[in-house]
């Protein structure tokens, strides 16, 4: 079995749009420094590398389909130029209402990945700029690393300011016996538990 990093795709990879609103054309997409670094060096650490993405703007017809392909695209290529594959694209297209079980903070798009790829979920990470991200992550059994903002309701195994931050730790220590209690004197350029960082990006 392989692990794999279960990746959120706004506010993590790109610049997060405002409050919901939705990155609704190729145009608005822009990398938050640092991410696709960030994924090389997850590859680069045999993290089969996913892409699972809450899209609520589909249902609600305010994102084209063509405009997430489109997207894809513009990932794969912008993380091909630093060696870097995306294995799977995973979308929840589906409203609050639908009641459906994909949508974070539900696992289904991780288990179903899981079930695809045979990936040893517990040597896996899910990381996401929301609690949903991390609830997803736990509910599937992965390790959890929450970027960008302070952990309130869940309790993430890694808090960081950015995805940059967070792999740091990871691909320094996969099991997590040096964060959060040792993170700092382990020498990680990450701060655990992060009690302020509410980045713009
Ligand atoms: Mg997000
Ligand atoms: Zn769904």
């Amino acid at each position: 079995m392989r692990r794999a990093v279960f990746l959120d795709r706004d506010g993590t990879l790109n610049v997060r749009p405002p409050v919901h609103e939705y990155v609704t054309d190729i145009s608005e997409f822009v990398w938050i420094e640092g991410a696709r670094e960030a994924v090389a060096l997850l590859a680069r650490a045999d993290y089969l590398i996913t892409i699972v993405s809450n899209q609520r703007g589909v249902a609600r017809g305010l994102v084209p389909l063509a405009a997430i392909r489109q997207i894809e695209k513009r990932i794969e290529r912008d993380l091909a130029a630093v060696g870097a594959r995306v294995v799977a694209f995973r979308y929840c297209f589906h409203a609050f209402e639908d009641a459906c079980s994909c949508r974070k903070p539900r696992p289904g798009m991780l288990l179903d990945l899981a079930t695809e790829l045979d990936l040893d979920l517990e040597r896996s990470w899910t990381i996401g700029d929301s609690e949903t991200d991390v609830l997803a992550g736990q509910a599937a059994g992965t390790r959890t690393a929450l970027v960008g903002s302070s952990p309130r309701r869940s309790q993430p195994d890694l808090a960081a300011a950015s995805l940059l931050d967070a792999v740091a730790g990871i691909v320094r220590d996969p099991d997590g016996r040096a964060w959060p209690a040792q993170g700092a004197a382990a020498g990680l350029s990450t701060s655990p538990l992060l009690s302020n960082s509410e980045t713009s990006s």
